[in-house]
C-alpha cells in the first residue's frame, strides 16, 4: 500500500534543543538542570526531546503527573523525575514505587508519602515547595509548619531539596526580585537542591543561591521576554501544504462567516491545516501571515477545522504540493501567541496530537 507523507507536521531540531538547554545553564552561572518536559515536553514529543536532551544529562526532567514520567522512565529509567506541582493521594503510591521525586506544601504531605516509603521499605526523595508569592502550593514562610517541614527526619523519606515558582519574572522586576530575597533567606544551603527560576528567572535575573534551574519555554526555544530571544533557537517548525490554488475574481468570499471578501482578483492556496491541528482560531482576521517559497503570505478569513486560505497573489511561483510554515524558524511561535491573544506555552501545548513530530 502507498504511504502518503503527512499532510501536517512538525519539525523538531534536536541540536537547536541542546543547544538551548547548553545556553539555560549557561546563563544560570553553571548550575545543575532539571529540563521541564511536561506536557509532551510542550507539545515537541516526550521522546523525541529525551532522546536529544540525553546527552547533556539534565540533573532532573520536570513532569506534571505519574503518567507523564511513566514515559519518561520507560526511555531513561535511571532519570531522575520530580513532579513539578502537588499530586494527589491516588498517585502517591505510584509515585514512591517508581522512586519520582514529588514536592510537599504541606505536613500532611509529608506525613503520608513518609508512611508510604516505609511501607515499600523504600528510601524517598521530597522537595519542599515554597510558597512566595505564585499562590498554587507550597509551605508559606515564616510560618510554624514550614519551620516543621524544614527539621522533618525521616528513615525512608528525605527532605532534599526546596523549590519555589516566580509568577512574574517576565514582567515585574521588583517583585521577582523581592521573591528571590524572600527564598535566599527561607532556604537554608544545607539541602541539595535549591531551585526557583523558571526561563524567565533564568535568564534576566542572577540568583548565586540557588543550584538547579527550572527552564521550560526557553528549551524550546523561545524567550518569554524578547530581549533574550537572539540567544535561543526555535525548535518547532510546524509545517503543511498547499494542497489547492484557486483563482477567485474580485468581491468573493473567503471561508465561514465570509468575514474576508476579496478586493481583486486572487490567486488563493488552500493549505492542510486547521484548527483541529493547533491553529488558534483566533488567528481568523488577525493580521497572521505564513511562510511559503520565502515570503509571508496572510491568512484570509476565519480558520477552519482542517483547511486555512492564503493570499498568494503576489507569490506566483507557489504552487500545489508546496511546504508552508505555520510557526517555526521564520515566524516565531511568540509572534502567532501576541496576535492570537494568547502565549506561546499554549501556542505549542495546542500542536494536536494528528500532527506527526520529524526529528530534523
Ligand atoms: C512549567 C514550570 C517551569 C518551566 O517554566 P517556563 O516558564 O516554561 O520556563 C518551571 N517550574 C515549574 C514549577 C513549572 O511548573
Amino acid at each position: 500500500m502507498e504511504h502518503a507523507p503527512p499532510r501536517t507536521w512538525a519539525e523538531i531540531d534536536v541540536s537547536a534543543l541542546r543547544h538551548n538547554y547548553r545556553v539555560a545553564i549557561a546563563q544560570s552561572g553553571g548550575k545543575k538542570g532539571m529540563a521541564v518536559v511536561k506536557a509532551n515536553a510542550y507539545g515537541h514529543d516526550t521522546t523525541l526531546v529525551l532522546d536529544a536532551l540525553e546527552q547533556e544529562s539534565p540533573d532532573f526532567y520536570g513532569v506534571a503527573n505519574v503518567s507523564e514520567a511513566r514515559k519518561v522512565q520507560a526511555r531513561l529509567p535511571r532519570a531522575r523525575i520530580y513532579l513539578l506541582g502537588a499530586a494527589n493521594p491516588l498517585e502517591y503510591r505510584e509515585i514512591v514505587e517508581r522512586g519520582l521525586t514529588p514536592c510537599a506544601s504541606t505536613m500532611e504531605e509529608l506525613v503520608t508519602y513518609a508512611e508510604i516509603a516505609a511501607s515499600y521499605r523504600k528510601a524517598t526523595s521530597i522537595h519542599l515547595a515554597l510558597d512566595t508569592g505564585m499562590g498554587r502550593g507550597g509551605f508559606l514562610p515564616d510560618t510554624p509548619a514550614y519551620a516543621q517541614a524544614l527539621t522533618f527526619t525521616h528513615p525512608y523519606l528525605q527532605v532534599e531539596g526546596i523549590g519555589s515558582h516566580l509568577p512574574v519574572a517576565d514582567e515585574d522586576e521588583a517583585f521577582t526580585q523581592e521573591q528571590i530575597r524572600l527564598f535566599n533567606t527561607q532556604s537554608p544551603t544545607t539541602f541539595s537542591y535549591l531551585h526557583l527560576e523558571n526561563s524567565a528567572g533564568i535568564l534576566h535575573y542572577q540568583n548565586t543561591h540557588t543550584n538547579l534551574v527550572r527552564p521550560g519555554l526557553m528549551l524550546y526555544g523561545v524567550s518569554p521576554i524578547a530581549h533574550y530571544q537572539s540567544l535561543l533557537k526555535p525548535v518547532m517548525t510546524l509545517k503543511s501544504r498547499v494542497s489547492l490554488i484557486r483563482d477567485l475574481p474580485a468581491g468573493h468570499g473567503i471561508s465561514y462567516g465570509r468575514t474576508f471578501i476579496t478586493a481583486r482578483a486572487s490567486r488563493i492556496a488552500t493549505v492542510g491545516i486547521g484548527y483541529a491541528d493547533g491553529i488558534k482560531r483566533t488567528l481568523s482576521n488577525a493580521g497572521a501571515q505564513v511562510w511559503v517559497k520565502g515570503r509571508y503570505a496572510p491568512i484570509l478569513g476565519r480558520i477552519t477545522m482542517d483547511q486555512i486560505m492564503i493570499d498568494v497573489t503576489d507569490i506566483p511561483e507557489c504552487l500545489i504540493g508546496d511546504e508552508v510554515e505555520l510557526f517555526g524558524r521564520h515566524i516565531l511561535a511568540a509572534e502567532v501567541a501576541e496576535r492570537a491573544g494568547t502565549i506561546p506555552w499554549e501556542i505549542f501545548t495546542g500542536v494536536a496530537r494528528r500532527v506527526e513530530r520529524v526529528a530534523v
